[in-house]
């Protein structure tokens, strides 16, 4: 299977502008499959992509990056989500326990380089896996309305960060798009979204938000950092979209 050049991605990306999130996802599996990935955090976007994927292609592999501090809700999601659509999604684990890292770092990182937290026991693990399964493209669950970084994306683009194209299928959907869609199709969720917990990373970097309050103030509050790691846009001249 080729690789897509930067005049595929940019078409597209044109091509797919006004399309529904499953004609951008049955594109990628037709174009990439079974070179594709999904990394999901179990957000209620991530969930709708897995039902989309679940009747385009199911064997389309999906990972989590799995740090140690996720909510039990959160793992409990993931054998939810099996037992309703038979797909396995795969724990990437970083090299250390919680406990082996706390030990060597003197205490928890996420309380004062979360940065480095998050490099650590996410964007590493994640870098390993992707050399193990050599995808061509991966899948992401972000919306434009998420964040001024978010609105930067483009539906198909070219990840300059982990070299592969990356599928926004839901870039355009709202948060009310997501939430009819789970209802309508009654798909699995964290239960925590219940409980004013808009967005979902590790327990020691989220908080719910109070009325009023922007959907991803719960994560990393207090703190500059606002992002991962994983979907900031890269984009330099010349390269990419
Ligand atoms: S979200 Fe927090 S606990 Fe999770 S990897 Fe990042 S800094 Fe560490």
């Amino acid at each position: 299977m080729r690789p897509a050049s930067l005049d595929e991605i940019r078409a597209a990306n044109e091509r797919f502008q006004l399309a529904s999130p499953q004609e951008i996802l049955q594109w990628g599996v037709e174009r990439f499959f079974p070179r594709l990935l999904m990394a999901t955090a179990f957000g209620a976007e991530g969930c709708c992509i897995i039902h989309m994927l679940s009747e385009i292609q199911p064997a389309t592999k999906i990972i989590n990056l799995e740090t140690g501090y996720q909510f039990p809700e959160t793992l409990e999601l993931r054998e939810r989500i099996k037992a309703r659509y038979g797909i396995e999604v795969e724990y990437i684990y970083p090299e250390t326990t919680v406990a082996e890292y706390e030990a060597e770092h003197g205490g928890p990182l996420h309380v004062l380089r979360p940065d480095q937290c998050c490099y650590d026991r996410k964007v590493l693990p994640l870098r390993r896996a992707l050399q193990r399964l050599a995808p061509l493209a991966w899948i992401s669950a972000i919306r434009k309305d998420q964040t001024a970084e978010r609105q930067k994306a483009d539906v198909v683009q070219w990840d300059q960060k982990f070299q592969l194209v990356k599928l926004n299928p839901l870039l355009n959907w709202t948060k009310k798009d997501v939430w009819a869609f789970i209802h309508r199709y009654n798909i699995p969720y964290n239960p925590l979204h219940d409980q004013n917990y808009p967005s979902i990373g590790c327990w020691p970097c989220t908080r719910p938000v109070a009325p009023g309050e922007d959907d991803r103030a719960g994560r990393w509050a207090g703190k500059v950092k606002k992002e991962c790691g994983l979907h900031v846009v890269e984009v330099k001249d010349g390269e990419g979209i």
